[in-house]
């Protein structure tokens, strides 16, 4: 059955662009974050009284422990693309006669085992790194990488956003402004394309989805796509509300993505295992599904506690509440972005 939203849906970009211009996507956000939109700086601290947020003020603090002892993971996915993971996001290193491409840089402290794992792929020097969003588990590692060399590009929201201090509502989490060395030297508000070690390689914004600063990027020889965090691969996703996220921008997102994908594209999602096509299909069906049941509480009047105690996750979660974020988590951030 085809719903109102896949219909709406189904127009991909060309919707995407009648609902900004109509004011669709920022009139359904708080009046904060449609001011954090206009002008993207940091959302003013505030209490969420929302019953399902997750407060975790020390993520940060845990998230850099772990990656002091994690061992890297590479998996071949050509003869020149390699998937890393173990600190932070998932990270894509492209090698050859250029040098080093990497995208993402995962967290600080593991920094020192990212470099090791990329040191056995070749011997060239890092050269562009590219930061899918701003979240600091797939940038704090940009500023050592900064200083060995890497020249870094993103959204121009991703320079915005690490330029000064964050809050993120879902965890009550306070996140400082970066330094210098961190920040993208170029950033691009819709689209980049590069062609490096003899690949096209295309960095393409998708507008108002994890945050407001998501890009995906496809190897066009390789036949490889990064989603950023567009994609947890078989999880809620996080969608971060207080950076200008929304569930109808990321369906969009991942829309994007399918477009270019083929049934042999390798696909790395911001989190999880290594995907394809069918698994970023699934995924999206989940939130299209989500997305309409809550949409239909909350026009029919619902609270937001209403609509987590009508759970209408039950029947997906023992599919999908395999990551970080809850259901009713997840429920709160779809009502909330609706
Ligand atoms: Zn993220």
């Amino acid at each position: 059955m085809t719903t109102r939203r896949d219909f709406l849906l189904q127009s991909g970009m060309a919707t995407a662009a009648a609902l900004l211009a109509r004011g669709d996507l920022t009139a359904q956000q708080t009046p904060a974050q449609s001011a954090t939109q206009q002008n993207p700086a940091p959302a003013p601290a505030q209490p969420n009284a929302n019953p399902a947020v997750q407060p975790n003020p020390g993520l940060l603090e845990k998230l850099r422990a772990a990656a002091s002892d994690e061992t890297i993971k590479t998996t071949k996915l050509t003869d020149t693309i390699f998937l890393l993971q173990g600190v932070g996001g998932n990270i894509v290193c492209q090698i050859g006669p250029d040098g080093k491409l990497l995208i993402d840089s995962g967290i600080d402290t593991g920094t020192h085992h990212l470099l090791d794992a990329l040191a056995k792929l070749d011997a060239h020097h890092l050269r562009v790194l590219i930061n899918t969003h701003w979240h600091f588990d797939h940038t704090s590692g940009n500023a050592e990488l900064h200083l060995e060399g890497a020249f870094i590009t993103a959204q121009d929201n991703t320079r915005v956003r690490l330029s000064s201090a964050q809050y993120m509502a879902v965890y009550d989490l306070h996140i400082p402004a970066t330094s210098d060395a961190a920040l993208p030297q170029e950033t691009f508000p819709e689209t980049q394309t590069l062609w490096v070690n003899n690949d096209q390689i295309d960095l393409v914004h998708a507008p108002f989805a994890h945050t407001d600063s998501d890009i995906f990027i496809h190897f066009n020889k390789g036949n490889v796509i990064h989603t950023g965090d567009l994609w947890f691969n078989g999880m809620y996703p996080l969608i971060d509300l207080s950076s200008g996220g929304s569930i109808n921008g990321m369906i969009r997102g991942v829309d994007q993505v399918l477009a270019l994908a083929d049934d042999r594209t390798k696909i790395v999602p911001g989190h999880g295992a290594l995907g394809d096509k069918a698994a970023l299909e699934a995924y999206r069906q989940m939130m299209v599904t989500v997305a309409d049941r809550v949409e239909k509480l909350k026009a029919t009047g619902n609270t937001v506690e209403q609509a987590i105690a009508a759970k209408p996750t039950a029947d997906l979660d023992a599919a999908w509440a395999k990551g970080s974020i809850e259901p009713n988590t997840f429920v709160a951030l779809v009502y909330d972005s609706l």
